[in-house]
């Protein structure tokens, strides 16, 4: 079955996240997607909790941990431990040896804290998937992610990076997996059973992730 899933959303958890988990789950619902990936910037959402919340707001919601690392930002989906502090390397290392995916996303966009072309290089013998559509990216940046991802025969994942609810969804992977339960799609992604779809987040909604993230800021 093919499956649309968001694999890069952010809730209330990170500090520039404005939604929280129902309401995303919610927005997901909505769009048609059956499931999306926690993300939170180097807060992990573990396996068990992943469970309970998709029983709980109806929808696949896949663990994950998007991590600030010296070199730039990596995700882990169903990450198994802490990984504060280590180098870009380090964690694909200990990563791999977990089982975990590895997703790099907006590899090429400078202003997101993309790894850029060499340290993504240095990542192809860890197998990571490639974000080749972030809706938060710049189209020139994305394109270059997807260049890099078919010049190194790398599988591609799309995902929005919302911070708001209004947000998810605007691009999803679609799954290609034998049922929709969380390890037979964790399965299907790591053997690259992916294809990014979707578009860009509009100025609209880009200005009103903007602009709640400064309300709630004024509002401590
Ligand atoms: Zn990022
Ligand atoms: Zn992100």
């Amino acid at each position: 079955m093919l499956l649309k899933i968001d694999l890069h959303v952010h809730t209330d958890r990170s500090p520039d996240g404005c939604s929280s988990i129902g309401e995303i789950a919610e927005a997901a619902k909505r769009k048609g997607l059956d499931g999306v990936a926690i993300t939170d910037h180097d807060l992990i959402l573990g396996e068990s909790d992943a469970l309970k919340l998709s029983c709980e707001l109806g929808t696949l919601v896949i663990p994950g941990v998007e991590l600030s690392t010296p070199e730039g930002h990596l995700i882990v989906l169903n990450p198994k431990r802490e990984f504060g502090g280590l180098p870009l390397r380090a964690v694909a290392e200990s990563a791999r040896q977990d089982g975990s995916i590895l997703i790099i996303p907006h590899p090429m966009d400078p202003l997101s804290h993309g790894i850029g072309f060499s340290e993504a290089s240095s990542l192809i013998l860890y197998s990571p998937l490639i974000e080749a559509l972030n809706a938060s990216t710049l189209n020139r940046y994305n394109s270059r992610a997807k260049d890099f991802a078919l010049r190194n025969s790398l599988p591609m994942v799309a995902g929005s990076d919302a911070h708001l609810a209004d947000a998810v969804g605007d691009a999803f992977t679609v799954v290609d997996s034998p049922s929709c339960d969380m390890a037979s799609v964790l399965s299907s992604i790591s053997i690259g059973k992916t294809a990014p779809s979707g578009g860009r987040t509009s100025a609209a909604t880009a200005a009103k992730t903007v602009c709640t993230r400064l309300i709630r800021r004024i509002r401590g």
